[in-house]
């Protein structure tokens, strides 16, 4: 995939932007660091760079600078660090803002992260597809291979299509990135659709698992999306184990931000505007900085830096129930071939740390916002899906998150230019890929094209 930017394309994103990076993990402690970063004013005083965001671009760009010695103020508009990654903890719940995962296998997560710190606790490496005809279980060769039989032997998966998925997952699993880039089914780039297509796998497998099963990936359920971008994740998960944190998806840039020296980030301080000199913020305060990253997410990348390429982003909502027995006594996706939801699973038995004692949690996402009757149609799909009577189970949270994703079509670049001017960077998964690995990737990149500038 070409690279329109001023560095060389790296050999894949998947491994690149990140070279120079230590793993700078500390305990998490959270309480102690927020009210550092609470209590220290934004001052601009000998600032080298200034960062606009707390996600995950934002913090590891200021970590990439502060390594290199340069003096750095993240600014953060809410609350707390994190960004689309938060979870909050009410009544005994652990309440992720949307569901997502954490993939281990990522570069990025391996380089930057404490993975023992956060307390992983995985999915089963398997999908259970629900239909009119049931439930059936799709597993990976490459990972359980008495689940993979199981899934033959109860029609989850045809033989012809067990084999492609062999041989994709095999392959992802061995080969090195430039080679798997190399394939000629991503080159040139096309959908997803049709490069599973050439990979071998049967329309009716790919229209009840793949569909299903992708649309909860990328947030839209046309298999539109790169296939460039979909061997990268499929890569990944082939890897890596896909995973909750103990104590929510919060947890993984609050590491982060603990790893940060004290007063780094300061939170509640919305930037208003980019100035000559460096930023206002809301409330007028001037700070000044010879540079300026915006690593605001993307409707704010597109005010702070007009003209700035944003994609368009895909919406997704969740819903989260309090269950008193847990319906699926497994850890796993389970995903709906008639696509009344994206995905769902038990939460708390995955992470048991999600729910007080004697109560479960249970997510089900969809795409698009919370439409009015739209949380009954899902509450009847996930008695159907899971045979269990879920009249009574406790609404806790809905959330839908408007900017989740960016598209990432046919030609999507792995990795894009941070500067806009001089000065002026922007960092952030939309210059990237919509991942945990693009966003940390994009600020690592945008702190190397500043140190480059300055240097
Ligand atoms: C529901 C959902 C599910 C997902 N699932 C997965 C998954 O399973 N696996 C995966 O790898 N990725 C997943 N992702 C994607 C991943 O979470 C994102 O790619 C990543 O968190 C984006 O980080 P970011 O730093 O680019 O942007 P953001 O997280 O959006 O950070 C931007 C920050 O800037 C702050 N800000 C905005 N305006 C201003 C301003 N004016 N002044 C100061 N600060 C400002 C915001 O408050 C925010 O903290 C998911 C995302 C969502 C929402």
């Amino acid at each position: 995939m070409a690279d329109q930017g001023l560095t060389p394309e790296p050999e894949d994103a998947e491994d690149a932007d990140n070279a120079d990076n230590a793993d700078n993990a500390e305990d998490v402690a959270d309480a102690a660091s927020r009210r550092q970063r609470k209590g220290a004013a934004p001052t601009g005083a000998g600032l080298d760079v200034i960062v606009v965001g707390a996600g995950l671009a934002g913090l590891a760009c200021a970590a990439d600078l502060i390594a290199a010695g340069r003096r750095v103020r993240v600014l953060e508009a809410s609350d707390d660090v994190g960004g689309r990654m938060r979870s909050d903890h009410r009544d005994g719940f652990v309440l992720d803002r949307g569901f997502q995962v954490f993939n281990t296998s990522y570069p990025q997560v391996k380089r930057r992260i404490d993975r023992k710190a956060l307390r992983l606790c995985a999915f089963r490496p398997a999908v259970l597809v629900h239909g009119p005809q049931g439930t059936t279980r799709v597993a990976d060769p490459t990972r359980r291979l008495a689940d993979a039989i199981g899934s033959v032997r109860t029609g989850g998966i045809g033989p012809r299509d067990m084999a492609a998925l062999a041989a994709l997952s095999g392959w992802c699993a061995l080969a090195p990135p430039r080679l798997t880039k190399a394939a000629g089914v991503y080159r040139p780039d096309r959908s997803t659709g049709a490069a599973l297509k050439s990979l071998g796998f049967t329309d009716e497998f790919v229209a009840r698992f793949f569909r299903p099963f992708l649309s909860g990936v990328f947030l839209e359920d046309g298999l539109a999306t790169s296939a460039a971008v979909f061997r990268m994740v499929w890569r990944s998960m082939v890897r890596g184990s896909l995973c909750l944190p103990a104590d929510g998806i919060g947890a993984v840039p609050r590491q982060l931000a603990a790893a940060l020296p004290a007063g780094t980030v300061v939170t509640d301080s919305p930037v208003a505007a980019l100035t000559g000199e460096g930023v206002v913020l809301a409330d007028g305060t001037d700070l000044g900085a010879s540079a300026v990253v915006v690593a605001a997410g993307p409707s704010a990348a597109s005010r702070l830096l007009p003209g700035a390429a944003v994609p368009p982003y895909r919406t997704v909502t969740t819903y989260q129930y309090a269950a008193p027995t847990s319906p699926l006594a497994e850890p796993t996706l389970m995903v709906d071939t008639r696509m009344r939801f994206l995905n769902t699973c038990v939460l708390t038995e995955v992470a048991r740390t999600y729910a007080p004692t004697g109560t479960h949690l249970v997510q089900a996402s969809v795409l698009g916002t919370d439409l009015p009757g739209r949380e009954g149609e899902v509450r009847a799909a996930l008695a159907d899906a899971y045979e269990a009577d879920s009249s009574a189970w406790d609404l806790v949270a809905t959330t839908t998150v408007a900017d989740a994703l960016p598209a990432m079509p046919p030609g999507h670049p792995l990795t894009r230019p941070s500067r806009i001017s001089p000065g002026r960077y922007a960092a952030g998964d939309h210059l990237t890929t919509g991942s945990v690995q693009g966003a940390l990737a994009s600020g690592a990149r945008a702190a190397r094209e500043v140190l480059r500038d300055q240097a």
